[in-house]
């Protein structure tokens, strides 16, 4: 049998990292059986909670991943629509049936008296059951008219496929709200017809659904129908405490570490990993990796910490590999826009499409092939694209003369200004006799290592005052590639700057 597996997020804002396993998690059971399918389906029966803009922001996130729906909002399919808000019809329906089998009630109780109710359940010392005050005459049911269902209480097991076999005793069981009195279906009744009517084979969700589950086991056995297979994802907790990671403590969003520059590829990877693993010490996995070595029996029961380093760590892996495997070109593209496949499922939406560049603003004055050069020398210091905003500055801006800054290096600090000043003016002299056609990384190792022998200077000492009169930067790549992507003309510039500046100050 395929596994049909949807994402079903509610309209309400950006999707946060907690949240996007419930994306990710039901892609890879979809593509791992044949013919699998992997719909969208956006919850937004919820109004007061509507966000505009938000499943723009889902779908950007969506592709960004690459986790392509195969069934839902803009694709189509069999079962549509894949809005909640225009299935109202077919809610209707199955209410309808529920009805008619008597597990269903208008419910024409104001809202003020189910408060009053709940105040004196409260008093009593009583738990608050609805069901506990169903009203004697109930109408006919029409809309305008909230819709409960008539629960049934009693003991129920079911079996989840992360948390094992679970049950809960009568006291949990409740009328609960099948429509609202502005005919929109509740969360807990919409999705159990939609994922019937879609053929869903596994429902991947967080734990939070659980404490619901008698009353929905309660409406699929009303309603004679299959459930699905519970997949609950315990909780993502914030990086420290025993808090759920969440919007208010300032989670981001997705697209937020997108525009950082984290890699697609490594969120996924992170994301995928974070409560999962195959039981090796692999940490590093490509979609396709993933589509084969998932499993759901491997999810952790557990919170699984956000831990924002190692996402960072594992970016700068992919960032390395992707250098390593697809070349200088292919990062390249990376840093210089986004994904073409974002870009492109946002082409209703042009403010979002501008062209997110991770270099500083005076690298675009040079040629491409220039920031190449330096993309290829500085690739596996990043952490994140937009660090080369900040690290390769120096190779498109002469770097301002700060001689407190080179001074206080802990290697420069044991030299005095005059050693400082002659192992400037032997650097310029050995360098200058170099022409432009030998200026090579070879050939400029060749010179640093014989300065060294020449000067008898510990490598520390003098590679440092050398680097520092170049960047100004607290680090640089390799000195002898430095100078040679810098060229001769810049590299003897900035040396004969700093040697003045501190002749200067002698
Ligand atoms: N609309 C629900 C949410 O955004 C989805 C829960 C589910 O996957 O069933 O939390």
């Amino acid at each position: 049998m395929s596994n049909i597996t949807r994402f079903a997020p509610s309209p309400t804002g950006y999707i946060h990292l907690g949240n996007l396993r419930s994306a990710i998690y039901p892609y890879l059971i979809a593509k791992q059986s044949k013919d699998g399918k992997y719909i969208l389906r956006i919850e937004d029966t919820d109004q007061a909670r509507y966000v505009a803009g938000a499943t723009d922001l889902i779908k950007e996130t969506l592709v960004w991943l690459g986790l392509n729906w195969d069934e839902g909002i803009d694709k189509g399919g069999e079962h549509g629509p894949y809005y909640q808000s225009e299935r109202r019809d077919i809610y209707h329906e199955y209410a309808r049936k529920l009805i008619e089998k008597g597990r269903a009630y208008a419910d024409p109780t104001s809202p003020e008296q189910i408060n009053e109710y709940r105040q004196a359940d409260n008093v009593a010392k009583k738990p608050f059951l609805y069901r506990n005050h169903r009203p004697a005459n109930t109408p006919t049911w029409e809309p305008g008219i909230p819709l409960r269902f008539k629960s049934e209480p009693k003991v129920v097991s079911w079996h989840d496929e992360v948390m094992g076999d679970m049950s809960t005793g009568p006291e949990v069981m409740d009328d609960i709200i099948l429509i609202k009195a502005d005919g929109l279906p509740t969360y807990n009744f919409a999705h159990i017809v939609d994922d019937y009517l879609m053929e869903v084979t596994h429902i991947v969700r967080g734990v939070e659904y659980l404490s619901s589950m008698p009353n929905y086991l309660a409406i699929y056995e009303a309603l004679g129908i299959n459930h699905p297979k519970f997949v609950s994802l315990p909780h993502v907790l914030a990086t420290t405490g025993n808090k759920k990671l969440s919007k208010r403590d300032g989670a981001k969003s997705a697209v937020d570490y997108r525009d950082d520059g984290v890699l697609p590829e490594a969120m996924l990877n992170y994301l995928a990993c974070l409560g999962w693993n195959d039981g090796t010490e692999q940490e590093i996995y490509s979609m396709d990796e993933l589509k084969k070595a998932f499993s759901i029996d491997r999810i952790q029961t557990s919170g699984a910490r956000f831990d924002e380093v190692k996402l960072l760590w594992q970016n700068g892996q992919w960032i390395r590999k992707i250098f390593d495997e697809q070349g200088c070109d292919a990062l390249y593209e990376r840093t210089i826009s986004r994904d073409r496949a974002s870009v492109e499922s946002n082409k209703e939406n042009p403010s979002r499409n501008s062209l997110i560049n991770f270099w500083p603003e005076e690298a675009m004055d040079y040629p491409e092939e220039y920031r190449k050069k330096v993309l290829s020398i500085i690739y596996d210091r990043l952490k994140v694209l937009s660090d080369l905003r900040e690290y390769t500055k120096y190779f498109f801006v002469d770097p301002e003369i700060d001689l407190e800054f080179l001074q206080s290096n802990k290697f420069i600090k044991k030299l005095s200004e005059t050693e400082q000043r002659d192992l400037l003016s032997a650097t310029i002299d050995k360098l200058s006799a170099i022409s432009d056609d030998d200026w090579t990384a070879n050939n400029l190792q060749d010179a640093l290592n014989d300065l060294l022998e020449e000067t008898s200077q510990k490598p520390a000492q003098l590679f440092s005052l050398i680097r520092i009169a170049l960047s100004y930067a607290s680090f640089s790549p390799a000195l002898h590639l430095t100078m040679e992507v810098l060229g001769r003309n810049t590299t003897l510039a900035r040396l004969n700057a700093t040697r003045s500046a501190v002749v200067n100050d002698l």
